[in-house]
């Protein structure tokens, strides 16, 4: 059997990929188009190169989702994230770092690796045979998107984002708001009531529309093209095309009757979304969006029944080439019509340096084990990792699958802890402990796994 391992891509994900698969003994080659062929954010031929910001998030792994992930690729032997922290710079609970000698010190890493080569060069195409890895990310190359889209169909695969924020439903006042869909439609009562509404009056509509056309807005990026204009306008730019446009367009009253005060019809209703199978996150429907994230959050509790709200993510639109996971990948990230391949990183559809790391450190461990024999237990989804990988290999929404960071509205809620924002602190240190002790059993096991 051959036992080498081709990955394409050495950002984030195809850099940690590649080191958890050469420590195991297998023998690795990168394949990296850069600096031969260039993106439009990328600066360097370097591999693990930052594209923008210089920060990895919170690195508090007791009550940050993303801190926990940080702890359990450190628990991992991760490449990037130890050497993010060995090129650390102050940055209050935050791990930032010294951008240059941070991918400086990936590359030389992984060059003086025995088992790592790397090979210059863009890949246009699908490889047939061997054990594969794509970890290409948000800007794969336009030949290679191609060719991933014809194996997988238009719809499978997305060149920009729409997100909508994302809302812990714990955090959802419903003695305001309440689940209906619209006319009643479905077979169910579940699909009868798959909606939550929340509920305005005239006086409501006006003040969010007017502060819709106030909120600071991002900009797109130089090289970045406003593709996103076919079918997914940011809400902002509906209420600039006319102040009627969302109440007839997202936000329309119709065929919902309010639970709390039948008598009165609302003037606009906003709608979320269950987004997980868990039932904990709810995304608002039609809301994505390019108003900075303060804005965001200003804007979004003026909702009637979103007043305290707690967002799991906030909106965004990005150029950001992503596949459909849930559909197209079984549970150990493989192309499940060509499981030679895998996906990993931000292509997978998570966001952000350290999620799409975290997904290359998986495929990387995941393909170890396809490739030596040995069987890998699932990850708990109990873990940071095994909640990421749950939610875009089966616990998101297929229909409405969009890019998602690392959040604690992805894990199994823990009995017996309090619920609400009083309760968050204990809440947070509960899914921590949890996890970390969880991660730690997986990764026993996995090396007990590879002594046999
Ligand atoms: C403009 C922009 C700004 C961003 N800002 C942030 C931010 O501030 N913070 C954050 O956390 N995340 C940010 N992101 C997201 C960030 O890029 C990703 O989270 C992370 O880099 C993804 O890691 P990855 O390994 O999946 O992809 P990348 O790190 O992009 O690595 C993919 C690699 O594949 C290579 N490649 C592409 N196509 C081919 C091919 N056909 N053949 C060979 N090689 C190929 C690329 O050159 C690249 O080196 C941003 C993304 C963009 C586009």
């Amino acid at each position: 059997m051959d036992k080498t391992l081709n990955i394409i891509g050495g950002g984030m994900a195809g850099s940690e990929a590649a080191w958890q698969a050469a420590n195991a003994g297998l023998k690795v080659v990168i394949h990296e188009m850069r600096p031969k062929v260039e993106t439009f954010a990328h600066r360097t031929g370097n591999l693990g190169e930052m594209v923008c910001s210089n920060s990895f998030r919170s690195d508090d792994h007791e009550q940050n989702a993303v801190g926990l992930l940080h702890w359990e690729m450190m628990q991992a032997d991760g490449l990037i994230m130890h050497t993010a922290h060995k090129h650390r710079l102050p940055a209050g609970g935050a791990l930032a770092v010294d951008r240059d000698p941070f991918a400086e010190s990936v590359t030389a890493a992984l060059k003086a690796h025995s088992n790592i080569s790397v090979s210059y060069e863009e890949i246009t195409a699908l490889p047939e045979s061997g054990n594969w890895i794509i970890a290409t990310g948000p800007l794969t190359s336009g030949a290679l998107a191609e060719a991933i889209q014809a194996e997988t169909s238009a719809e499978a695969l997305a060149f920009f984002d729409a997100i909508a924020p994302i809302v812990y439903h714990e955090s959802i006042n419903m003695d305001v708001a309440w689940m209906q869909s619209r006319y009643d439609k479905g077979e169910t009562e579940a699909e009868r009531t798959a909606y939550l509404n929340c509920p305005m009056t005239k006086a409501q509509y006006e003040a969010f529309i007017d502060a819709l056309l106030d909120a600071e807005k991002t900009e797109f990026k130089e090289g970045e093209t406003a593709g996103y204009f076919d079918g997914c306008l940011p809400i902002e730019v509906m209420a600039e095309r006319g102040r009627e446009t969302l109440r007839f367009g997202p936000m329309k009253p119709v065929g919902l009757t309010n639970a709390h005060d039948p008598q009165n019809k609302p003037y606009a209703v906003v709608q979320l979304r269950r987004d997980n199978a868990l039932g904990t996150l709810y995304n608002i429907v039609g809301f994505q969006t390019k108003m900075k994230y303060g804005a965001q959050k200003a804007v979004f509790k003026m909702i009637p029944g979103l007043e305290d709200a707690e967002f799991a993510r906030l909106g965004g639109i990005h150029r950001n080439t992503f596949i459909n996971s849930p559909t197209l990948l079984d549970d150990q990230m493989r192309l499940r019509s060509r499981p030679n391949i895998r996906f990993a990183g931000q292509i997978t559809g998570v966001e952000g340096y350290v999620e799409s790391a975290a997904m290359g450190l998986l495929a990387g461990r995941m393909a170890v084990a396809e490739m030596t024999g040995r069987s890998l237990a699932p990850v708990p989804n109990t873990t940071a990792m095994g909640a990421l990988v749950t939610h875009i290999t089966g616990g998101a929404e297929a229909k409405t699958f969009q890019p998602m960071n690392v959040n604690f509205g992805l894990f199994p809620p823990l009995d017996g802890v309090k619920s609400g924002r009083r309760g968050r602190k204990e809440r947070y240190k509960a899914y921590t402990d949890r996890a970390k002790a969880d991660w730690q059993a997986w990764l026993g096991q996995t090396m007990l796994d590879a002594a046999e």
